[in-house]
C-alpha cells in the first residue's frame, strides 16, 4: 500500500504526516472543567494505546484547567476550542500541543494573528477543519447543499488565512456523517494539499453502527494511500473509539498493537461453546500491548490450518481440544482447561516478545 507522502508536523512528540506511522487519536468525554475526572479518563486512555488526546475547551475555566492536565498526563494534549481568541492563547499558554481551531471563526485578523503568533513562539501546530454542519453560508448558498467540493473549500478558506500570516504547521480534517461525501471530500483535498490529513466520519453513532461506518470510511481512504492520523467518533466510551481505530489500521496491516483475535463464526462442526471462550480470550488479553495474533477454532479438523497464520491457537473436539501455534499443533488438552491453557501460551509469547524488545533497545 503506497501512503502519500505528506508535510511532517509534530504534535508534541507524536509526528504526523510525512510517512510517520498513522496515529490513533481520542478525545475526552468529561467536562474538561472537572480536571480530576478528565485526567482519569486520559490515563485509561493511554492505557489502551490513545496517542493523541483532544479536550474541549468552551470557556475560561476550561481553559485554566489545561495546565493541571497538561501536567498529569504522558500523551500529547490538544485544546479544541471555538470563536474566542483569549481561551486559545491562554490553551497555548499551558503548554498544549496542538489547538484545533477554525481561524474563521476567531473575528478579527489580529485576534488570528495574535494565536499565529503564539503557535509559532511554542512551534505547535494547528489543525482546522470544517463539519458538514457547520458549512458557511456562502457556500451551502453556491453549492446549494453539503458536497465534497463545498467541504473542501471551506477548509481551504481557513488554511489560506493562517498560510497568509506564514503559518504552515497545519493539520486538515474534513468531517460529514454520510460517508460517500466524506470519502470524496478527502479524496479531493488530498490533491490539492500536502498538509498531513486527520481522518474520521463525525457523529457516527453508536458503537455498533458507529464502528462499521467510521471504519469503510476511514478504510477506504487509509487504502488509497489518504491520511495520517485517525479519529473514531462514537457515542461511547472513548476506549472504544481507540480500540475500534487500531483495529482499522491492523485491518489494513497500517499497525501493530495488542493482541488480534482471530476467531471462527462456528458451523455446525463446532462441539463447543466458542463465543464464550473467545469474549473470555478478548477480555483477558485486552491490555496486552505486544502485537500477538490468537486463534480461537471451532474445531480439530480445520481449525488449525484455517488459523495458521495465528501466533497461538486453540481448536475444539469434543470433550477436548488442541493447541497449536503457527498452524503447528503442540498437544491435546481438555475442554474445560482449554482457554485457560490458550491464556497461559498467551502470557508466555507476551514475556517473550517483551524480553526481546528489551534486548533489542539495550
Ligand atoms: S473452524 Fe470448524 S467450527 Fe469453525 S467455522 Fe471452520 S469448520 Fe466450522
Amino acid at each position: 500500500m503506497r501512503r502519500k507522502k505528506t508535510k511532517k508536523v509534530w504534535v508534541g512528540k507524536v509526528g504526523m504526516g510525512g510517512g510517520v506511522p498513522i496515529s490513533v487519536q481520542s478525545m475526552t468525554k468529561t467536562d474538561t472543567q472537572n480536571v480530576s475526572a478528565t485526567i482519569k479518563q486520559i490515563r485509561k486512555l493511554e492505557n489502551a494505546g490513545c496517542e493523541i488526546i483532544r479536550v474541549a475547551v468552551p470557556n475560561r475555566k476550561a481553559a485554566l484547567s489545561l495546565f493541571k492536565i497538561k501536567r498529569e498526563i504522558e500523551i500529547p494534549l490538544v485544546a479544541d476550542i471555538h470563536f474566542d481568541y483569549r481561551l486559545a492563547l491562554k490553551a497555548v499558554d499551558s503548554g498544549v500541543d496542538k489547538l484545533r481551531i477554525n481561524p474563521g471563526n476567531i473575528g478579527a485578523q489580529w485576534k488570528v494573528k495574535e494565536i499565529v503568533r503564539a503557535a509559532k513562539e511554542r512551534k505547535i501546530p494547528i489543525r482546522v477543519g470544517v463539519n458538514a454542519g457547520s458549512l458557511p453560508r456562502d457556500l451551502l448558498t453556491k453549492y446549494k447543499k453539503v458536497t465534497p467540493p463545498a467541504l473542501v473549500e471551506a477548509a481551504l478558506r481557513q488554511v489560506r488565512i493562517l498560510e497568509n500570516l506564514n503559518f504552515t504547521e497545519i493539520v486538515i480534517s474534513l468531517k460529514a456523517f454520510d460517508v460517500p461525501t466524506t470519502v470524496k471530500a478527502y479524496q479531493l483535498i488530498s490533491k490539492k494539499t500536502n498538509y498531513p490529513l486527520h481522518l474520521g466520519i463525525t457523529e457516527a453513532g453508536l458503537p455498533e453502527a458507529g464502528s462499521v461506518r467510521s471504519a469503510l470510511g476511514i478504510g477506504i481512504l487509509l487504502a488509497s494511500g489518504i491520511g495520517d492520523t485517525i479519529r473514531v467518533s462514537l457515542t461511547g466510551d472513548p476506549i472504544q473509539e481507540v480500540r475500534v481505530g487500531y483495529e482499522i489500521l491492523k485491518s489494513l496491516n497500517l499497525r501493530e498493537h495488542g493482541p488480534t483475535i482471530i476467531s471462527c463464526p462456528t458451523c455446525g462442526r463446532c462441539e463447543i461453546d466458542i463465543i464464550s471462550m473467545t469474549k473470555k480470550v478478548e477480555r483477558k488479553t485486552r491490555n496486552i500491548q505486544a502485537p500477538i495474533k490468537i486463534a480461537v477454532m471451532g474445531c480439530v479438523v480445520n481449525g488449525p490450518g484455517e488459523a495458521k497464520d495465528a501466533d497461538v491457537g486453540i481448536a475444539g473436539g469434543k470433550g477436548y481440544g488442541l493447541l497449536f501455534r503457527k498452524g503447528k499443533v503442540l498437544g491435546k488438552t481438555k475442554e474445560k482447561d482449554l482457554v485457560d491453557a490458550l491464556l497461559n501460551m498467551v502470557e508466555d509469547l507476551r514475556k517473550e516478545r517483551r524480553r526481546g524488545s528489551l534486548m533489542h533497545r539495550y
